[in-house]
C-alpha cells in the first residue's frame, strides 16, 4: 500500500516513492536501493513519513489502511525468512528504526529483537540451539524497549547487570551464561512491573505497536526539536518507521557487529575505516560498552593494538564487506557510513548513508574522486559544505608552543580549542551564553547533550570509539573532539576529574587537539592556517564556475593581508570610523566633534588628515590592482565621545577646553534614537568639512601608491545612508571636486568611482533615480534588514531567539538575508538602478555576503559581487561557484 513499502527479500516495486527519502527517510530509501542493488539486506518494510505526520496531526491515532497495510508487511517478512511473528515455535524477531530524511540524532533509539516473550525466547534458544543467545536477546530486548518505548530509566537495568555479575563474580557481560541471563530477564521483568505497575507486554503485536507510536512520538521529542531547530530541519517532515527482520550478530563467535567508512571521515586517505566487535549486537558498537577493535589490518597494526582486526580474524566476511564498500562507493558516488552484522560467517547490510566528515576529509576526498573519475569537478565542488571550511580557516595548535599533556584520546574531530571544564550540557550552554569557552568533559555523550556539545568549544569524552556519539556529532558540528580517553575518570558529585594521574576540576582549563587526541594542561597557543593542497584545488575550481565576485570587508592592514591571502578580489566595505577609534587618534576625532564652529572642526580634521591618508596609503599597497570600496564616516558621532571623568579630563587638558564645556557639547550631541539621527551621510551634508577630508585622505593616498607602484588603484568612494537623490547629488559634488583638487595638486589623474549604500527602504524605492547620480550601489543589508523589519541589530537578540523557536522567522534575519521581504527591496532597487544605469555595479556588504543562503540569493539577483569579513572569503568563494552551478 502507499503508507508502506516492502523492501528485501526480493521485491522492487515500481513506484519511485519506495526509495525517495522524502517518503522512507533516509535510512528506508538506502535499504530499498542496496536491497535492489542486490546486496544482502534483511527484509523488511518501511511506513512512511506521511504516516508520522498523520499519526501526530490526528491525536496519536493509527489509521485501518496503516493496520492492514503493516499485518500485510509484515506477511512479506515471515514469507521472506520462513518464520512467524509471534509463532512460539520458530519466532520472527524485528528491529524498529527510526529514519528521517535526514540521519537525526534525537530520534527514537532503534529497538532490536522485538517479538520475544517467555515463550518464543524458548522457540529462538531451540531453534538456534544456542540457549544463552536466546536469552541475551531477551534481557537486550527487555532492556531496549523498557527505556525507549517504555521510559523505565535504563541505569535501573543497568545497575541490576552490574550487580548480576558482580555476584557471579564475572567482570565482562562475555562470560555471562545462559542461566544468568535468564535469571537477569526476571529480574528485568520486576524492575519493570515495579516502575509501570504492569507487567511487560507480552503480545508481540503490542510491542509493535508500542515500538511504531515511540518512534513517531520521538519526532515531536524536545531533543529532535532542539536538533532541528540547530539545523534548519523543518518540523513537517516526519519520520519514518523501518521494521527489519533481525540477524544476529551476538550468536557466537562466529558472528559480529560492526560500523565502516569507505574512507577515512577524519583524514579523508583512502583507506577502509571501522570498528568491529565479535559476539554482539547493534549498538554495542557505538555506546562505548566494549571496546571496539579495529576493521583492518594495517589499522590495527598501525594502533599497536592486540585484538585481531576483522580482516584478520574473518577473512571471508571482510572480503564481501570489501566488496560491499567498492559497490556502494561506485553506486552512490559518494563515502559511504555503513553498519554491518555478520551472523554465523554470513554479512548483512543494515545500513548505508553518505557519511558524516570533517572539512578536511571533505576536500581530500572530493579532490581525490575526481582525480579517480568518479566525480567531475562541478560535483566536487557542490559536494563541500561551505560552511564547513570554516574549520580549516581557524587556527590549530602552534607545533612549537609546550604542551602539557595529561593524557591522550582518539583524535575524533580535528581543530584545537580551549576552554573550562563543564561536566554536563547545561551548564555548558549556560557558561557559553555568557561568552566563556568551554570544553565539555563527558564520560559518553547521548542526544541529550547536543546543545551543550554546540555551545562548547570542543569536546572530551571518556568512552566510545570513532564513531561513537560524541564523534561523529563532532565532526557534523565541527568541534573538536577527543573521544575514549580511558585514563580519563570524572566524579560527577565533586565535579572533578583525573586524568594521567592529576586531579583537575571544573573550571580549569584545558586544551584538546582534535587531530592528535592530546588533552593538555592550560591554554596552548595557536597558529594561522594556511589555504594550500586539496583545499586550494577545491577553491581554483570553484573559482572557475563562479560568476559573482567575492569582496572583503575591511580596514587593518591584517585584515586585508589576510583577506588577500584567502583570495578576495578587493574590498567591498573599508570602513573608515574604525581608524577613529585608535588611541593616538581618539583626541583629534574629540575636538573635531566637539568643536564650536568649522574653523575648530579644520583644525581637527588636519591632525588627522595624514592619520587617515596613511590608512588609505597601507591598504591600497595590499589591495594593489583591486577596488577599494571606502564609506565615509557613517556612525552618530556621540559614538565618539569620552564617557568617563578621566577621559573628559584628559580631553580637557588636550584641547584647552573646559570639562564643563565638553560635557555640554557632549550633551548636545545626544540621541534618543541615534541609529535614525544624526549620522550617514547627514553628517557629510552638516559637515561637508569631514567627508572633504576623508575624501582628500583617499585621493592623495591613491595618487602617492599609484606613482610609486604604477599599478592601478581604483578607489570608490562610498556614501552611507542615502535616502534621497539630492543626499547623494551634493555629497558626490563635494567628492569629485576634492579629487580634482588633489588631481590638479598632484599632477596625475585616476578612475575613481562614487557610488551609495542602499540601505533604506526609500533608497531601495527610489533606486532609479539616485543611480542617475550613484555609480555603483552597495547593499547594506544589515541597516537594510534593520530598517525594513524595524528590528533594532543591538537590541533583538533579547527576542529574536523566540521568534526563531515559533518559526515567524526560520533563521535570525541578521545572519541569513529575508529573501522574501528584505529581498525584495534589492531585487527591486537591482532592476530599477540597472534601468537608469545600464552598467550599475551592485554588491553586498552586509553580514549577509558570508551567508551561503545569502550568497545564493545575489547569485539570482544578478549582484556583480557579494563582500565578506576576512575569514568568509573561502566560504563565500566556494558558495558563490555552488550558487552558479
Ligand atoms: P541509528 O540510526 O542510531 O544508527 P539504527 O536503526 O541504524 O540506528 O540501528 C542501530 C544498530 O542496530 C544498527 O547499526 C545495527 O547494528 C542494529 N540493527 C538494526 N536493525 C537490525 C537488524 N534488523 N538486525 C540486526 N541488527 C540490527
Ligand atoms: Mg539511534
Ligand atoms: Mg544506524
Amino acid at each position: 500500500s502507499a503508507y508502506v513499502f516492502t523492501f528485501g527479500g526480493g521485491v522492487r516495486h515500481e513506484d519511485p516513492r519506495s526509495r525517495d527519502k522524502t517518503i522512507v527517510g533516509g535510512k528506508g530509501a538506502n535499504l530499498a536501493e542496496m536491497a535492489g542493488i542486490g546486496l544482502p539486506v534483511p527484509p523488511g518494510f518501511t511506513i512512511t513519513t506521511e504516516e508520522c505526520i498523520r499519526y501526530l496531526a490526528e491525536g496519536a491515532d493509527f489509521s485501518d489502511e496503516l493496520r492492514a497495510g503493516v499485518k500485510a508487511a509484515l506477511g512479506h517478512i515471515e514469507q521472506a525468512v520462513g518464520k512467524s511473528f509471534g509463532n512460539p515455535a520458530d519466532p520472527l524477531l524485528v528491529s524498529v528504526r527510526s529514519g528521517a530524511r535526514v540521519s537525526m540524532p534525537g530520534m527514537m533509539d532503534t529497538v532490536l529483537n522485538l517479538g520475544l516473550n517467555d515463550e518464543t525466547v524458548e522457540g529462538l534458544a531451540a531453534i538456534s540451539g544456542d540457549k544463552r543467545f536466546a536469552w541475551d536477546s531477551y534481557r537486550r530486548f527487555i532492556q531496549m524497549y523498557s527505556d525507549v518505548v517504555l521510559g523505565v530509566d535504563h541505569h535501573l537495568f543497568e545497575d541490576a547487570l552490574e550487580i548480576a555479575k558482580e555476584d557471579n563474580g564475572f567482570y565482562a557481560d562475555v562470560d555471562m551464561e545462559a542461566e544468568h541471563w535468564q535469571a537477569l530477564v526476571g529480574e528485568y521483568k520486576q524492575i519493570v512491573a515495579r516502575e509501570l505497575d504492569r507487567p511487560f507486554p507480552q503480545d508481540v503485536n503490542e510491542q509493535l505497536w508500542g515500538a511504531i507510536a515511540a518512534v513517531f512520538d520521538s519526532w515531536d521529542s524536545d531533543r529532535a526539536k532542539v536538533y532541528r531547530r540547530l539545523n534548519d530541519i523543518s518540523g513537517d517532515w516526519g519520520t519514518a518507521v523501518n521494521v527489519q527482520a533481525m540477524v544476529f550478530g551476538n550468536m557466537g563467535n562466529t558472528s559480529a557487529t560492526g560500523v565502516a567508512f569507505t574512507r577515512d571521515p577524519a583524514t579523508g586517505e583512502r583507506a577502509y575505516y571501522g570498528e568491529w566487535l565479535v559476539n554482539a549486537q547493534g549498538e554495542d558498537v557505538v555506546a562505548g560498552i566494549r571496546t571496539p577493535q579495529y576493521l583492518t589490518k594495517a589499522a590495527r597494526e598501525r594502533a599497536g593494538a592486540k585484538p585481531l582486526s576483522m580482516e584478520e580474524a574473518m577473512p571471508q566476511a571482510y572480503g564481501e564487506l570489501a566488496d560491499v564498500f567498492e559497490l556502494l562507493e561506485k553506486h552512490y558516488k559518494d563515502m559511504q557510513d555503513i553498519e554491518f552484522t555478520v551472523e554465523r560467517s554470513k554479512l548483512f547490510m543494515l545500513q548505508t548513508r553518505s557519511g558524516k566528515r570533517t572539512a578536511k576529509a571533505a576536500l581530500r576526498m572530493a579532490v581525490e574522486m575526481v582525480e579517480e573519475g568518479l566525480i567531475d569537478e562541478a560535483t566536487a565542488v557542490k559536494r563541500v559544505d561551505p560552511m564547513a571550511l570554516d574549520q580549516l580557516l581557524h587556527p590549530t595548535l602552534d607545533p612549537k608552543a609546550p604542551r602539557d599533556v595529561l593524557g591522550k584520546g582518539l583524535p575524533a574531530s580535528p581543530g584545537a580549542a580551549s576552554g573550562a571544564i563543564v561536566l554536563d550540557a547545561d551548564t555548558a550552554e549556560r557558561l557559553a551564553g555568557r561568552g566563556e569557552a568551554v570544553i565539555l568533559v563527558r564520560v559518553e555523550t547521548s542526544p541529550e547533550d547536543i546543545h551543550g556539545m554546540h555551545a562548547a568549544k570542543g569536546i572530551l569524552t571518556a568512552r566510545g570509539g570513532m564513531t561513537s556519539h560524541a564523534a561523529v556529532v563532532a565532526r557534523g558540528m565541527g568541534r573538536p573532539c577527543v573521544s575514549g580517553a580511558s585514563q580519563l575518570s570524572i566524579d560527577m558529585g565533586a565535579r572533578t576529574l583525573k586524568i594521567g594521574g592529576r586531579s583537575l576540576k571544573e573550571g580549569d582549563v584545558i586544551t584538546l587537539d582534535g587531530a592528535t587526541g592530546d588533552i593538555m594542561a592550560g591554554l596552548v597557543p595557536t597558529i594561522e592556517p594556511e589555504l594550500v593542497g586539496d583545499f586550494g584545488t577545491l577553491m581554483l575550481w570553484a573559482d572557475k564556475h563562479r560568476r559573482m565576485k567575492v569582496r572583503t570587508n575591511a580596514e587593518t592592514p591584517a585584515d586585508c593581508r589576510m583577506a588577500r591571502q584567502f583570495g578576495a578580489e578587493g574590498i567591498g566595505l573599508c570602513r573608515t570610523e574604525h581608524m577613529f577609534f585608535d588611541a593616538s587618534r581618539i583626541s583629534a576625532v574629540r575636538q573635531m566633534i566637539l568643536a564650536e564652529d568649522e574653523a575648530g572642526r579644520r583644525a581637527a580634521l588636519a591632525k588627522l588628515l595624514p592619520e587617515q591618508r596613511a590608512d588609505f596609503k597601507a591598504i591600497f599597497e595590499i589591495m594593489a590592482g583591486l577596488p577599494v570600496t571606502i564609506r565615509l564616516l557613517d556612525p552618530p558621532l556621540h559614538e565618539f565621545l569620552p564617557h568617563t571623568e578621566a577621559e573628559f579630563a584628559e580631553l580637557s587638558d588636550a584641547i584647552s577646553i573646559g570639562v564643563e564645556t565638553l560635557k555640554r557639547r557632549a550633551d548636545e550631541l545626544h540621541e534618543f534614537n541615534p541609529m535614525l539621527g544624526h549620522r550617514g551621510c547627514r553628517l557629510g551634508i552638516t559637515f561637508p568639512e569631514i567627508y572633504e577630508m576623508q575624501a582628500r585622505a583617499i585621493f592623495e593616498a591613491a595618487c602617492e601608491v599609484a606613482a610609486a607602484s604604477g599599478e592601478a588603484v581604483v578607489p570608490e568612494v562610498m556614501i552611507p545612508l542615502v535616502a534621497t537623490r539630492r543626499e547623494l547629488e551634493i555629497l558626490k559634488a563635494l567628492v569629485d571636486r576634492t579629487a580634482q583638487a588633489v588631481f590638479a595638486e598632484q599632477g596625475r589623474t585616476l578612475g575613481y568611482m562614487v557610488g551609495t549604500m542602499i540601505e533604506l527602504p526609500r533608497a531601495a524605492l527610489m533606486a532609479g533615480e539616485i543611480a542617475e547620480v550613484g555609480e555603483f550601489f552597495s547593499f547594506g543589508t544589515n541597516d537594510l534588514t534593520q530598517t525594513t523589519l524595524g528590528l533594532s541589530r543591538d537590541d533583538s537578540a533579547k527576542f529574536l531567539g523566540a521568534y526563531v523557536d515559533q518559526g515567524i522567522f526560520q533563521r535570525d534575519p541578521f545572519v541569513s538575508l529575508d529573501v522574501d521581504g528584505v529581498g525584495q527591496l534589492v531585487r527591486l532597487a537591482a532592476q530599477r538602478g540597472r534601468a537608469t544605469r545600464e552598467d550599475i555595479k551592485l554588491g553586498i556588504c552586509g553580514e549577509h555576503g558570508g551567508d551561503p543562503a545569502s550568497i545564493a540569493f545575489c547569485e539570482k539577483t544578478g549582484l556583480d559581487y557579494v563582500s565578506a569579513s576576512p575569514f568568509r572569503v573561502p566560504i563565500a568563494r566556494l558558495a558563490a561557484a555552488q550558487a552558479a552551478l
